[in-house]
């Protein structure tokens, strides 16, 4: 078989809903050969049940999915089972927790990010925004290490690097090699708690979109803190980048738990005031502090998700799985229809969906990426609802497994 150029047969795709009184009540599908050429889709054509083909046998096909929130360069994963300590409760114990373990862990973090993309994309994810440590203890070992890790599987996983000071910018001084990191094929600078870590809002975020701009790189910061300063956090970030259209769409806050807390009128004022300047959320779907989630796609504000931690001294409750995230978001948020069942499958998929609101079919088109997934699923609605078995994955045409 030329893997570069080849054609699927029995490819089960969404075509369109059905109705009952005005509401979505099914969604419909047929089956079609798709052609692969060169990384991509080349054409979607009626379905030839003998046509000399791979079978995908009426199996669900959809877009791969995309886990983009993970920390790949530092888990226990592909090691023994360790539960968390009762005693590492703050960011700041954790941080020295990791000053403790992570020379040891190094030693094999090459080895157990490529298990953790492995897990990843048994679950159908062909691509993760990976967070990756820039502090003192590390030095820029992680980065190298996980860059090793991702060139052994270029072939079949894609990934962008935050580069992220989990140690403090100034908590413990970082910003010099956060600097030599954003000159080292990374796509975000990433940051931590502004002013529960480093104790100075401005100071920390102005570093922070300085490089960023510097370096023309993306924001991603990971923000724990709730309350004023929290919320100041949040307010200041959204600010400066309102002013800087090159930030716009590339800057992003992950768990923002401070959201969780915030009454109805001020939720709605900083979601709208997120979308204009172009600051998107990714979360966890925590069910601790419930995430107001339907606010944020009401106003546009782009929401990815991520497991975060798979197995390691932060927590250990990762399946690999962003499809599981967004059936734990169906299930936080009452999206239990036909059709809000089939749009929740967005959080998987970095915002791509089948069909459109009107149940038109928006993906595939000629020309997209051949990054794809199958499922035992009739339908995206029963994908979510059930979480259903991933049977095969391709990654920009390449066929990463098949089962
Ligand atoms: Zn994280």
């Amino acid at each position: 078989m030329d893997t570069n150029n080849y054609s699927l047969k029995n490819v089960r795709l969404e075509t369109g809903f059905e109705y009952e009184e005005g509401e979505v009540v099914h969604t419909r599908t047929e089956l079609f050969i798709v052609q692969i050429a060169n990384g991509k889709v080349a054409a979607i054509l009626p379905n030839d049940p003998k046509a000399k083909a791979i079978d995908a046998k009426g199996r669900l096909m959809l877009p791969a999915f995309r886990d983009m929130h993970i920390h790949l360069d530092k888990t226990f994963y592909g090691g023994p089972w360790q539960a968390r300590r009762k005693k590492n409760r703050t960011v700041r114990d954790m941080i020295a927790m990791e000053q403790q373990i992570i020379p040891e862990m190094l030693k094999t973090s090459t080895y157990r990010a490529e298990k953790l993309i492995e897990l990843l994309q048994t679950n159908g994810s062909h691509f993760a925004r990976s967070h990756v440590n820039i502090e003192p203890t590390s030095g820029l070992n992680s980065l190298k290490n996980l860059q090793k890790a991702l060139e052994n599987r270029k072939d079949s996983f894609g990934a962008e690097l935050v580069a992220f000071p989990q140690h403090g910018l100034y908590y413990t001084p970082s910003t010099e090699l956060m600097r030599e990191a954003a000159k080292m094929d990374i796509d975000f600078i990433g940051g931590l708690d502004p002013h529960s870590i480093d104790g100075n809002i401005e100071r920390s975020i102005d570093f922070t979109i300085d490089l960023a701009l510097e370096f023309n790189k993306g924001i991603d910061i990971h923000l724990h803190e709730g309350g004023d300063t929290g919320l100041r956090t949040v307010e200041y970030l959204v600010e400066r980048v309102k002013a800087q259209p090159a930030l716009k769409g590339k800057t992003f806050l992950s768990h923002c738990f401070v959201l969780a807390k915030l009454e109805k009128n001020k939720m709605d004022a900083l979601a709208d005031s997120m979308a204009q300047a172009g600051v998107g959320i990714v979360s966890t779907i925590p069910f601790g502090g419930i995430m107001p989630i339907p606010t944020l796609y009401k106003y546009g504000v782009t929401v990815y998700t991520g497991n975060d931690s798979i197995i390691d001294h932060w927590n250990t409750f990762g399946s690999g799985s962003v499809l599981q995230k967004a059936n734990l978001m169906a299930q936080l948020y009452g999206y239990v229809t036909e059709f809000d069942l089939s749009r929740a499958l967005k959080l998987a998929t970095g915002n791509i969906l089948p069909l459109n609101d009107k149940g038109g079919r928006q993906w595939p088109v000629a020309g997209d990426k051949a990054d794809l997934v199958f499922l035992d699923a009739s339908c995206s609605a029963e994908a979510v609802s059930r979480i259903s078995p991933v049977q095969s994955l391709i990654h920009e045409g390449k066929i990463v497994f098949s089962k």
